[in-house]
């Protein structure tokens, strides 16, 4: 988990690396080597010049960000020549991220970058590791920044370990930049491996250039390449004793990628119908205005897709996302499983999407105080604190002083973890403004079915009179629980649970309350002189109507949080408490359900065999719904899962490669429940 970060030296007034015994940017050209290497080579300008003015994406990914160089280089170019409504993809993977300070020091040697380094180094990510996607330079770059090895990040995000499907169904990347120190220094980063790897994500579109190399290893580092399948150019530098190669992909053997020796690569998640790559002309309709569906229609419009969005109600949130104040919840843990990675990306990504919002004065970025249920929670407390450390920003263990002040009441608990880039907003108003700024139409529309018409490969949505309402090339279902009343979205296990949170009114002592603190319950500092509590978990009751020991089971929670926090709300009345009911929708999992809906009767059968032996390796790819997508399962987390499922969501409906590792995919597919449920015999 712990990430090094970069050991910097200054020589001559440069970075240089003791570790790799090697400068950042070599000495002996002029500041801009990057710019000579790379952007000449490749012809980006005429290629990205040339892009029509219907949307495009473009995918650049390196081995070794170091301090951005050719990151920020790629972004001036693409935002002075590339059509406005484009986005550039940019993947770059770092095993030691330099830090934010010298990252500082470094990119002010770049005076003419300064604007976009500025902005650089404004969302520069806390060193967790992992893929942090940060959206720069007013959403027309996207930097996927994967903290972590090159070779290890890059198979991550790979359809499959197996050569052959790790591109399946996806658009490849198109340029790739080899920038990881020299062969003789840093030998992983041209290993057979890595390139084999980086061959697997690219196709005969797709070409590779590398830094200056010494001629003693060029031909190690061109035969690579070549095995993986690229033909290989040199060219010569200035009468430099380095050269550069471009490689471009002709087509490799079909080889299973030796960097991951999992014993079977399974490929239920991958859809065994070839895709047309393009759909970006298409209309996507999504049922479901809440926080899910707005998210997605959002990080579908912003790929150039034609969203509508469908609600029963007339507004956007007036159901699980109806809260007025609702908090991006943190949950996190000191194990490695794929649960709290996944709340941790999303709590990472949630925090860089509600940014602005939080900037405009909707909602409060207070931060989040959590205070520990019990003394087993205290200690992971404390080993997620050490997990943390150097990642105060984001979390930081606070002692029982600390405590207080920071939340402005006295509290008794010894130690919590304050999470200050994290806050409440109000969704349903966070949903209204999301499809107001992207001008995403809301039809008010109770949609009772759906059924694809494979004439023309469309979705026709009936609504509850049996009218024929809509129809849609492609469509996304984000009704929450409601998925159990779509034949197609049935099988999935989700459940309705009702919830209800609690208007405490603000006391003497609660009123100076300046963050939201987290225990059973939760508690946000006083709003119009109330505070919301919640919530509840009732399994089995189907009534929004308010109830009063509900009210009662939320205050207990907060009074048993802490002696302190229990004095400071002093006597509450609960018989006549305002509040709100509603549902969510949870998974047995707990995790989301994110992704093309699978045909259920041909996957039962066609992974029948699971039940015989559930460890059978098989290359059995999986039968999904054409052009059909699912975003629901967020429980009380919507608002903190809904910005990076969106994401994910949109990726793999424009056949991008995602900014999320393949197990945490795999973790929120909507074919999970069905693979488990066959392998337990089950089913
Ligand atoms: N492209 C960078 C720029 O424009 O600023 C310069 C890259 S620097 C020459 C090489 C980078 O590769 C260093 O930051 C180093 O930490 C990183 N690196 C070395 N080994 C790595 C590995 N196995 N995986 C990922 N990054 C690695």
């Amino acid at each position: 988990m712990a990430i090094i970060a970069a050991d910097i030296e200054w020589r001559q007034g440069l970075p240089y690396s003791p570790l790799f015994k090697e400068f950042y940017f070599p000495p002996s050209t002029d500041m801009d080597e990057s710019e000579s290497v790379f952007l000449q080579q490749s012809e980006l300008k005429q290629r990205w010049q040339s892009l029509g003015k219907n949307f495009h994406s473009f995918t650049i990914a390196e081995t070794g960000f170091g301090a951005g160089l050719n990151f920020l280089l790629c972004s001036d170019l693409w935002l002075n020549t590339a059509p406005k409504n484009s986005v550039l993809e940019f993947f770059s993977a770092e095993l030691f991220p330099i830090d934010k300070a010298e990252l500082a020091k470094i990119l002010s040697q770049r005076p003419h970058l300064c604007t976009l380094s500025n902005e650089l180094i404004k969302h520069y990510p806390v060193p967790v590791p992992g893929i942090h996607n940060i959206e720069l330079f007013q959403g027309r770059v996207k930097l996927h920044l994967m903290f972590g090895d090159a070779n290890e990040m890059f198979s991550s995000i790979s359809q499959s370990p197996n050569q052959a499907q790790a591109h399946h169904n996806r658009k490849p990347v198109d340029l790739w930049l080899l920038d990881g120190f020299a062969p003789i220094s840093n030998p992983a980063l041209w290993s057979s491996d890595l390139l084999a790897t980086i061959a697997s994500l690219s196709d005969q579109t797709t070409v590779a250039l590398t830094a200056n190399i010494d001629r003693k290893t060029i031909s190690t580092v061109s035969n690579n390449l070549q095995s993986a399948g690229f033909s290989v150019e040199s060219y010569e530098n200035n009468g430099s004793p380095k050269l550069r190669l471009k490689a471009s992909f002709v087509g490799g053997k079909s080889q299973q990628s030796t960097s991951d020796n999992s014993s079977g690569p399974s490929q239920w998640h991958l859809d065994k119908t070839v895709r047309p790559i393009s759909l970006r002309d298409h209309e996507v309709a999504i049922i479901g205005a809440g926080i899910a569906g707005c998210t997605t229609a959002v990080a579908l419009a912003k790929r150039g897709f034609k969203v509508k969005v469908i609600d029963r109600h007339a507004l956007a949130g007036q159901e699980g996302s109806g809260n007025s104040q609702a908090i991006v919840y943190p949950k996190l843990s000191p194990r490695d499983d794929v649960l709290p990675r996944i709340n941790l990306r999303a709590l990472l990504f949630a925090s860089r999407y509600y940014a602005p919002f939080w900037q405009r004065g909707l909602g409060n970025q207070c931060g989040v105080i959590s205070l520990p249920e019990n003394p087993k929670i205290a200690e992971d407390f404390i080993k997620i604190s050490q997990r943390f450390s150097g990642c105060d920003d984001f979390v930081h263990l606070l002692k029982n002083d600390q405590l207080c002040d920071r939340s402005g009441i006295s509290l008794n608990s010894p130690i919590g973890l304050f999470f200050p880039l994290l806050g409440w907003l109000p969704p349903a108003i966070i949903c209204q403004q999301l499809l107001e700024e992207y001008r995403i139409p809301l039809m008010n529309i109770d949609i009772d079915h759906f059924n694809h018409q494979q004439s023309d490969n469309r979705w026709n949505l009936i609504d509850t009179s049996g009218k024929l309402a809509h129809s849609t090339d492609i469509l996304v279902v984000a009704t929450a629980y409601g998925c159990e009343n779509f034949e197609q979205t049935n099988f999935l296990p989700v459940t309705q649970l009702r919830g209800q949170i609690s208007k405490l009114p603000a006391k003497a002592k609660t009123k100076s309350l300046k963050t939201i603190i987290c225990g059973e319950g939760y508690l946000t500092p006083a709003q119009d002189g109330y505070h919301s509590c919640g919530a509840t978990y009732n399994k089995g009751l189907f009534s929004t109507e308010l109830r009063a020991e509900d009210h009662e089971i939320n205050i207990a929670k907060m009074r048993h949080t802490d002696p302190g926090l229990d004095a400071a709300l002093e006597n509450l009345d609960a018989s006549n408490m305002e509040g709100r009911a509603n549902f969510r929708c949870t998974t047995k999992d707990y995790l989301p359900i994110v992704g093309p809906v699978p045909n259920f009767s041909s996957m039962l059968k066609n992974f029948s065999f699971l039940r015989r032996d559930a460890r059978t390796d098989s290359m059995v790819m999986g039968d999904y719904q054409p052009n059909l997508y699912i975003n629901c399962g967020m429980g009380s987390r919507g608002l903190s899962y809904a910005p990076l499922t969106a994401e994910l969501l949109a990726s793999q409906i424009s056949q991008q490669i995602p900014s999320l590792e393949r197990d945490l995919v795999q973790g929120m597919h909507p074919a999970r429940f069905l693979i488990r449920d066959l392998k337990k015999k089950q089913l």
